[in-house]
């Protein structure tokens, strides 16, 4: 299966993505995720990227598509993949269909996780995350098992500078603007699911995992 995994910041899509790529076998491909691994590893990507992400601005096109299609040219032939946080605008949905149709590919799914603004609030301004692995934690919803630091690497969680309160309004106001006319742009090629996302983590990865299957039995490849 090739999918995408659109929704606004805080909808589950990042957790979602892990969740689904596990179950049905899928290359996970997190633009944040590797942007934010370029910004700690302190590349020449990471050096142009963190201006962008500290401040919840949307990096530029060609950087982000470039590293889309390394990662996918990476995707083993037999497996599939699912993007979590791209395409964010038409520029990047329409660079994904050229690079997917130069494969003899489209995509299977783009998942939707619609959720409202105050749970995205909640979410994403209790959001905690390990500067070492990157995994994320919440202060009330998923706290980690000894106060405050990462359940794996025993490092002091953080606070992503964009999950602070003036950046989420940017990545929100950012979200609306750019990001969500792509809702009608891949309804208008069938492609769109659309999944309630407000609810705890378990019932939402029940209702990926069921509109999955549907897709799987019919792609029938990872
Ligand atoms: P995320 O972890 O998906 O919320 O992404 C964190 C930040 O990385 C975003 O606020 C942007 O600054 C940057 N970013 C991630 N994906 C993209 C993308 N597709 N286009 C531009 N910027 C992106």
């Amino acid at each position: 299966m090739r999918l995408v995994f659109l929704g606004r910041p805080g909808a589950g899509k990042g957790t979602q993505a892990l969740r689904a790529a596990t179950e049905f076998d899928l290359v996970h491909v997190s633009t944040g995720e590797l942007l934010r691994t370029a910004m700690r590893q302190g590349t020449k990507l990471g050096k142009e990227a963190k201006g962008y992400v500290d401040e919840g601005r949307l990096v530029p096109d060609e950087l982000v598509v470039k590293l889309v299609e390394e990662s996918l040219r990476r995707v083993p032939d037999r497996k599939g993949f699912v993007l979590d946080g791209f395409p964010r605008n038409l520029a990047q949905a329409e660079a994904l269909e050229e690079a997917l149709r130069v494969q003899g590919e489209v995509l299977d799914a783009v998942v939707y996780f619609a959720v409202r603004s105050d749970t995205v609030l909640e979410r994403l301004s209790g959001r905690r995350t390990c500067p070492k692995c990157g995994r994320n934690y919440h202060v009330k919803l998923m706290p980690p098992a000894s106060d405050g630091r990462c359940d794996a690497c025993g490092v002091e969680l953080i606070q992503r500078k964009d999950d602070r309160p003036d950046a989420i309004r940017e990545r929100l106001s950012i979200y609306d603007k750019e990001t969500a006319p792509l809702i009608d742009f891949y309804r208008a090629r069938g492609a769109l699911v659309e999944v309630p996302g407000d609810d705890d983590e378990e019932s939402v990865a029940r209702r990926v995992s069921t509109a999955l299957a549907t897709l799987s039995d019919r792609s029938g490849r990872g």
